[in-house]
């Protein structure tokens, strides 16, 4: 198996289980990592040896995750150490900022983001499909972290990781209109959304990347590892590849001792 080269802003390690993608900007900060196909993630699935593995790979444990039950919403779960044996909670991100704790969503397709601020040590996994993206889950993150830990979104840095990318998704027009009715304006829109003539493909990783800045996430903050699951599905999980078939894959961030 070739693994696809990443952006210089991100590099492969190599696990007992096989390959994990990282970001370098947030190498100094956190923890953290990308899993690929070979870990064989099932859906649902909480615990268990390949979680226990995906957990060794950012020296954490399986109890330690902060974990949701993802619904391709809006809302957030701020995670705390002491309440980390609760059910996860519908939700389609979780932030924590307490020391060893980790966060943690799954995706097959779907854009998973990691964030870490390097001055309050809080840190954020996101699960953003498209209707999470049209209901802007980044920025309830980032107006969560702020709430929660005062944290300024230009201190922010973020990694956008593994997902269908705009070579492959190829969606209908009802897409197009679903954005527009969660408020999102043309000039945006007309940039996540390209018509090439035979199909309307939407760009999740440039709306994420714009939603963030939105929020005020500095654009030199944001980084695209701009790798396809389903151009690459050798290495990564893709649902529109293999359907009920696919497994998922885990983004995870610790959040860091402090000083
Ligand atoms: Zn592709």
């Amino acid at each position: 198996m070739t693994l696809p080269t990443p952006p210089p802003d991100f590099h492969w390690t190599t696990e007992p289980w096989g390959p994990m993608l990282r970001c370098r900007a947030l190498d100094g900060l956190a923890q953290h990592g990308f899993t690929s196909r070979q870990l064989r993630l099932r859906p649902g699935e909480r615990a268990g040896d390949a979680w226990t593995e995906a957990a060794a790979s950012v020296g954490c444990a399986v109890p330690r995750i902060g974990r949701v039950r993802q619904v391709h919403g809006a809302v957030v779960r701020v995670v705390r150490a002491g309440e980390l044996d609760q059910p996860a909670p519908d939700a389609d991100a979780a932030v924590t900022r307490d020391p060893g704790t980790a966060v943690a969503v799954v995706a097959a397709d779907c854009v998973p983001v990691l964030l870490a601020d390097p001055v309050t040590g809080a840190v954020a996994a996101v699960h953003a499909g498209w209707r999470g993206t049209a209901a802007n889950i980044v920025g309830a993150t980032v107006a969560t972290l702020t709430r929660e830990w005062g944290v300024d979104p230009a201190s922010l840095v973020a990694a956008i990781g593994p997902s269908i990318g705009p070579c492959c998704y190829a969606v209908g027009p009802e897409l197009r209109t679903a954005f527009a009715e969660a408020g999102h304006p043309p000039a945006l829109t007309n940039r996540w959304f390209r018509d090439d003539d035979t199909r309307l493909v939407l760009d999740l990783w440039t709306a994420n990347r714009d939603l963030l800045q939105q929020s005020g996430v500095k654009a030199e903050h944001i980084h695209v590892a701009a790798l396809c699951t389903q151009t690459h599905r050798e290495v990564f999980e893709s649902f529109r590849a293999d359907g009920d078939q696919a497994g998922r894959m885990a983004a995870l961030i610790v959040a860091p001792a402090r000083a």
